[in-house]
């Protein structure tokens, strides 16, 4: 099979797959290639770039196109926009479903952004005969979470008061705040991943080291995805009891070109019989390769405790609580 080395998949290329035939242009698991970059290196007014970005469609007068940049709402920090989030995560609840929360997520990003590109976000979801909110739960987690770090840098910058408790037996209160010694976090130290080089949607390809025997079939290559939002969802859902690496699998397997009972599937075709038939290196091999295609920006702060100095993670609650992330985390917590 001649095949090129690197470059990526697009939509087009993917859809008229022949059984056996391997989808052109993905991208080999040994060259992906990754450039790291430091949220504080960005300038004020900048937002990041894009870990994976958005597919533009084609139009009468332009190709498709990947961008990897979006902006963000210049009167997103009036209260307006805090009060919509306040109601979104008022209506999901106190102890809210993974749905909800990823609802919630989508739904403020989509009143948020204003473009991605050059593109308005409303002309994007009519070419993608799509919701603005849906174009989020679409959209990969590492360009999600850049975008929740662009909006709350344009709200309130990348210095950030963390108040939590330390993770030690005496589970002492920790409150940033200049006025007593103790000083702010930043953000600027966070490291964003983003793949180097994309020019449409990724579509890895993993060779397994011996192959899944399936109905006749030898199945050698697999092709992954990085996790779109809505999966995210899917894999913090409870009621869905398999163990979280093999979810993984079910999520972010997307074709598999060699099976005659799963090549053609639309949607993801991943299942149980599959892995029941995968040996344990395979199993590695595909768990390894999951590992790797996660880019996006680190979503914690590094502390260290004040009373004993434990060093701990503080992660970033963009997930239950994105309202105190963006609106309410940039000053100290007065207390009397
Ligand atoms: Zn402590």
């Amino acid at each position: 099979m001649n095949k090129p080395n690197t470059g990526f998949a697009t939509k087009e290329d993917s859809k008229d797959l022949q059984l056996g035939d391997l989808p052109e242009n993905s991208i080999p698991l040994d060259q992906l290639r990754y450039v790291t970059t430091r949220f504080g290196d960005y300038e004020p007014n900048e937002m990041p770039q894009l870990p994976i970005g958005f597919l533009i469609p084609a139009t009468d007068t332009e190709p498709e196109r990947m961008t990897t940049s979006f902006t963000v709402r210049d009167s997103i920090d009036t209260g307006y926009y805090d009060k919509f989030l306040g109601q979104l995560e008022e209506q999901a609840g106190n102890n809210p479903s993974p749905t909800k929360i990823i609802a919630t997520v989508s739904n403020f990003l989509a009143k948020a952004i204003d473009k991605i590109g050059d593109v308005p976000l409303k002309t994007l979801a009519q070419q993608r005969s799509s919701s603005e909110a849906k174009l989020f739960e679409d959209a990969w987690v590492a360009d999600v979470t850049t975008m929740i770090l662009g909006v709350r840098k344009q709200v309130a910058g990348v210095e950030i008061a963390i108040a939590t408790k330390c993770p030690c037996e005496r589970r002492e209160d920790i409150r940033d705040n200049p006025e007593e010694g103790r000083p702010l976090h930043t953000l600027a130290d966070l490291e964003i991943k983003a793949f180097q080089g994309i020019t449409g949607s990724p579509l890895i390809e993993v060779v397994l080291p011996n192959g899944i025997k399936d109905s006749g079939d030898l199945i050698r290559h697999i092709y992954i995805e990085p996790l779109k939002l809505y999966q995210l969802g899917k894999l913090l859902d409870r009621k869905n009891s398999a163990p979280a690496d093999i979810k993984l699998f079910y999520e972010m397997i997307a074709k598999i070109p060699e099976s005659s009972t799963y090549g053609k599937i639309k949607g993801r075709p991943f299942c149980e019989d599959l892995y029941n038939q995968m040996g344990r290196k395979d199993r590695t091999a595909l768990q390894n390769a999951i590992a790797k295609i996660q880019p996006g920006p680190q979503m914690s702060v590094g502390v260290d405790c004040y009373h004993c100095g434990t060093n701990f993670d503080f992660p970033l609650p963009w997930l239950r609580e994105l309202r105190y992330l963006i609106y309410n985390s940039s000053e100290p917590i007065v207390t009397e």
